[in-house]
C-alpha cells in the first residue's frame, strides 16, 4: 500500500540576497495529491522557491513543512529522503551515462544494501540490484523510454532528456514531485507529450505535484491550484480559472 502522501505547507518563507529580496513572505499549501503550479514572470522568484523547497538555498526566515517534518535546515539529501524529487530548470542528468544508470542513480537513496555489501556481491545486494533494475524498466515503459535504456543520454533530443530527467525523479519513488519548468524550450508536440505524462503520473501513481512554469497555457491545462509571484510577492493564490482572470496577474503578465 502507498504510504500516505502529506501536504506540503510553505509560511512566510523569505529569502535575502545582497541587496535583494527574492521571496518576500510567501505562503502556499500544496494539497496531497493535487498539481500545483508556481508561476510568474522571469525574475519572479520561482526557481528560489523550488531551490529553498529542495534545501538548495536555505530560507532566511519563514517555515516549510512537508506533513511533520519541518524542511527548512534539512540539506537536499535528507530531504529527498522525506520523499520530494525534483528535475532542474537546465537538465541536470550525466550525459555519457545511459538513460538506464541516470535512472540507476536516482534509485540512489533507496539502496539499502550499499556500496559494501555490493562490492563484496552478496546474494541480498544481487538482489536488491534486480529488484531496481525491474522498477526501472517499469518507469521507462511508463514514461515511453524503453527503447532508449542503453543509450546515452547526450546523444537524445532535448524533449526526451527532460523525459529521462523526469523518470530518474520517478525512480527515487517520490511522494512530492516538483518540476522547474518542465516544458521550457520544447517544441509543441514535446510539450504536449510532456503535460500527457504529467496527467499520467498523477493519475496513477497519486503523488503530489509541484510545478514552477512560465507557460500560462500548460499551468491552465494542468493545475488544480496556482500560486502566482511577481518581484517576489504571492500576489494572487487559488484555482486557475479565477487566478487567470485576476486583474494584478493580468499586469503582472502583461508588464504594465
Ligand atoms: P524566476 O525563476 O522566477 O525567473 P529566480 O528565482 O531565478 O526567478 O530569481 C529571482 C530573483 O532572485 C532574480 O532577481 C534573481 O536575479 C535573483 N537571484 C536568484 N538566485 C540568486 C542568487 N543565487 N544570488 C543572487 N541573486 C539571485
Ligand atoms: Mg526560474
Amino acid at each position: 500500500p502507498a504510504e500516505a502522501i502529506p501536504p506540503l505547507e510553505v509560511r512566510d518563507v523569505t529569502v535575502r540576497f545582497a541587496g535583494l529580496t527574492a521571496l518576500d513572505s510567501v505562503s502556499f499549501t500544496v494539497a496531497p495529491g493535487s498539481v500545483h503550479a508556481v508561476i510568474g514572470p522571469n525574475g519572479a522568484g520561482k526557481s528560489t522557491c523550488f531551490n529553498v523547497l529542495s534545501g538548495v538555498y536555505r530560507a532566511t526566515s519563514g517555515s516549510v513543512r512537508f506533513g511533520a517534518a519541518e524542511l527548512t535546515a534539512l540539506p537536499p539529501h535528507r530531504i529527498a529522503a522525506l520523499g520530494m524529487a525534483r528535475t532542474f530548470q537546465n537538465i541536470a542528468l550525466s550525459p555519457h551515462l545511459s538513460v538506464r544508470d541516470n535512472m540507476m542513480l536516482g534509485r540512489h537513496r533507496l539502496t539499502r544494501a550499499g556500496f559494501l555489501s555490493a562490492g563484496l556481491r552478496l546474494p541480498s545486494a544481487r538482489r536488491e540490484a534486480a529488484r531496481h533494475g525491474e522498477r526501472v524498466a517499469e518507469i521507462a515503459a511508463f514514461v515511453g523510454l524503453t527503447g532508449q535504456l542503453a543509450t546515452p543520454v547526450g546523444l537524445l533530443p532535448y524533449g526526451v532528456q527532460k523525459r529521462v530527467e523526469l523518470a530518474r525523479a520517478l525512480c527515487m519513488e517520490p511522494k512530492l514531485l516538483m518540476l522547474d519548468e518542465p516544458v521550457a524550450g520544447m517544441n509543441g508536440g514535446e510539450r504536449r507529450e510532456m503535460a500527457e505524462l504529467i496527467i499520467a503520473v498523477r493519475e496513477s501513481l497519486g503523488i503530489s505535484i509541484l510545478l514552477v512554469e512560465h507557460d500560462m497555457g500548460m499551468v491552465m491545462r494542468l493545475a488544480d491550484a496556482v500560486t502566482v509571484l511577481d518581484f517576489g510577492k504571492r500576489i494572487a493564490d487559488g484555482p486557475p480559472e479565477r487566478v487567470q482572470n485576476d486583474p494584478e496577474v493580468i499586469r503582472a503578465y502583461l508588464g504594465a
